[in-house]
């Protein structure tokens, strides 16, 4: 691809050089023509000026009437001697008197050749130049012409006499060699400043036009890249939401599942208690179960949610890493639950090796260290056909409180290719599509999963055997909390569980009246469910002209207001509220309770003028311990202090 773009600046500019060359040759050429008619014109200015000057030496009376027994005479000596001067000039051959005779024709009268001069009377030949000459103009051959003493190109210039008339001609021949020596070392020059004209115009274009073409081409390079860049992500986006479609529906089908066996096991409670006590307490504890199935297949559901949010993050270069508090027993006990049936389906052992010296209380990015550990888990069970897949556990302590705790995955599946090595965490590559087509994926998992890594100052690597199976290794520092062990991770996880699901609310409040505004009904019942507990009074509303009329009689200490409701959105109701001026609510807090959580949705609803911001799904906690936030503290009756 880069190499056919960079041809295309080549070519431009090859073809711009091109077409310059050919102008600039032509030029040249007719240039150097019209130079040469110019060169041959100053020659035979010269050779004129040669002949004038010689003739003018000349006694035109004398020469008009000269006979053969005048040579000899002190006169003819004169004129010889007169003529001879401008023999003696190097670039001329001969110098020579000539007259036209009655008849017409041209005969030498005084020749100044000392070896072989022309006979007084002898006929010469005629030449166009010479016939010029003879009618009184003076005149240069365009011809060289040839004679018994060689080829010349002559220059003759008449003489007059006293009266005016045409006296004779004074010739002067050039030979035809020196004068074509002249006119090709005078064109040569000449040549050569064009052919050096011709180069450096030549440079010049090409450098301006590297100047120029250049920056066109890069920005075509670049809408090119965009354009591809734009298509691919436009491609990954569609492949994204099938892929989550998918992985969206396996939780829900959890949660429904596991929802009808608490509905059949209910049923099967009432119906045990009044014949069987023990038989019913073990099919409550069962409904507990199921309940806990039920909510981890939610936050399954939560956190798949969270991804998508992520890649966006990510793709904008938006990734934080949020650090909290957390549990490593929970950690691995939830990746063995999620893998372990996921493997079992297969009929793929799951097996955990987890080093029981490592510390349980830890600070990270619970939730990232999740997301990577999962997706390397469900890589090994997706690419893995027999076999088992096996995680190691382990950690090596740093100095500053830190460890550095390393999740090694083996599998014993398809393995990868050599060649496909550097591949692999590669957004959007999959490998050997032939073979692997049916396994779903989109090729963005380990691409996230190395990013996120990168983020959090860990490492992934990975060694693979093709069709023996690979080991991805993940390497993830993490704060230590407390020199606590993690021991056997699932007692400890159960212990854990024990502990949390005996709920004590957080404060009571049987003052406070707060009002909840959603039109989705279970989302009501949720809510007050929720605050139960708290004794606060709290009143419903399913719309915003509900919310409206409720916040315009009573006093509310909190509003919870949905977002997105028919006829009224929740801010277009907040808006309503404040306006009512004397209301006896304008001003009471309004907390956005809504699904709305993509980036930027929190800094948006508090520029709108709500109090604070939730999203949903609503954990019961963090709805008390926002309520709590605002409530007037005289009507907060009771606080547990470690209720957190
Ligand atoms: P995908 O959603 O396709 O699984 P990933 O980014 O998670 O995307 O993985 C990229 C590619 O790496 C996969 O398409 C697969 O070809 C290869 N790959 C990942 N994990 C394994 C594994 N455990 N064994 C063999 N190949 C794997």
């Amino acid at each position: 691809m880069k190499s056919s773009k960079y041809n295309l600046s080549t070519k431009i500019i090859l073809m711009v050089e091109f077409i310059l060359l050919v102008s600039s040759v032509l030029f040249c050429t007719v240039s150097i023509y019209r130079a040469r008619t110019t060169i041959r014109r100053s020659i035979q200015q010269r050779m004129l000026d040669i002949a004038n000057c010689a003739a003018g030496s000349v006694d035109g009376d004398f020469l008009g009437s000269m006979k053969k027994s005048d040579i000899g005479s002190d006169e003819y000596n004169d004129l010889y001697s007169s003529l001879a001067v401008f023999r003696d000039n190097v670039d001329l051959e001969y110098v020579y008197g000539i007259r036209k005779t009655q008849m017409g024709n041209f005969v030498f009268i005084v020749d100044t050749d000392p070896e072989d001069p022309a006979e007084y009377g002898g006929d010469m030949k005629a030449t166009a130049a010479l016939e010029s000459a003879g009618n009184g103009t003076a005149a240069v051959d365009e011809v060289p012409y040839s004679d018994q003493w060689g080829e010349f190109y002559s220059a003759y210039s008449p003489v007059f006499d006293s009266s005016g008339k045409v006296a004779g001609i004074v010739a002067v021949d050039f030979s035809a060699e020196w004068f074509d020596d002249q006119l090709t070392a005078q064109t040569r020059s000449t040549i050569l400043s064009y052919v050096i004209i011709l180069l450096v115009s030549l440079v010049f274009a090409a450098v301006l036009s590297l100047l120029t073409v250049r920056p066109f081409i890069r920005l075509q390079e670049e809408l090119f890249e965009e354009k591809v860049h734009a298509e691919t992500a436009n491609k990954a986006k569609s492949e994204f939401l099938a892929n989550m479609s998918h992985e969206i529906r396996t939780p829900i089908n959890a949660v429904l599942g596991m929802n009808e066996m608490i509905i059949r096991q209910q049923q099967e409670v009432s119906d045990l208690n009044f014949t069987n006590p023990d038989a019913a307490e073990e099919a409550l504890k069962s409904i507990g179960s199921y309940a806990a199935d039920v909510k981890r297949a939610g936050n399954n559901l939560l956190a798949i949610v969270n991804n998508i949010l992520d890649f966006s993050k990510i793709e904008e270069g938006r990734m934080d890493v949020v650090e909290t508090p957390y549990q490593l027993c929970n950690l691995l006990h939830d990746l063995n639950n999620m893998i372990i049936f996921r493997a079992g389906d297969k009929g793929l052992d799951f097996d955990m090796d987890v080093d029981r010296t490592l510390p349980n209380d830890l600070s990270g990015d619970e939730i990232r260290v999740r997301q990577i550990l999962m997706n390397i888990l469900t890589n090994a069970v997706k690419y893995t056909d027999k076999g088992s897949v096996k995680l190691t556990v382990k950690g090596e302590k740093q100095g500053d409180g830190n460890i550095i705790l390393s999740f090694a995955v083996r599998d014993t599946g398809i393995g990868i290719r050599p060649e496909d090595m550097d591949k692999v965490f590669t957004k959007f590559e999959r490998l050997e599509l032939e073979r692997n087509g049916t396994i779903e994926g989109t090729g963005l998992g380990l691409a996230i999963t190395k990013r996120l890594l990168e983020a959090m100052n860990g490492d992934i690597t990975v060694e693979s055997e093709y069709g023996k199976g690979s080991v991805f290794t993940v390497i993830i520092p993490q704060k230590v909390l407390s020199g606590m062990p993690v021991g056997n991770f699932r007692e400890q996880f159960e212990t854990r569980s024990l502990e949390k699901t005996s709920y004590s609310e957080s404060f009571r409040a049987p003052m406070a009246r707060i009002l909840a505004v959603d039109d989705t009904i279970t989302n009501l019942v949720v809510v007050v469910n929720f605050l139960k507990k708290t004794e606060m009074k709290v009143d419903t509303a399913s719309s915003g002209a509900e919310a409206i009329d409720k916040a315009r009689n009573t006093t509310y200490d909190v509003i919870l207001m949905d977002q997105m409701m028919p006829y009224m959105t929740g801010t277009e109701t907040l808006h309503h509220i404040r306006e009512n001026k004397d209301g006896p609510s304008s001003n009471a807090p309004v907390i956005c309770l809504t699904a709305d959580a993509v980036i930027g949705a929190r800094e948006r609803y508090l520029e709108e003028g709500y109090s604070d911001y939730m999203s949903k799904p609503v954990d019961g906690r963090a709805l008390e311990r926002m309520i709590m936030k605002f409530l007037p503290k005289y009507k907060i009756e009771t606080v547990e202090e470690d209720a957190v």
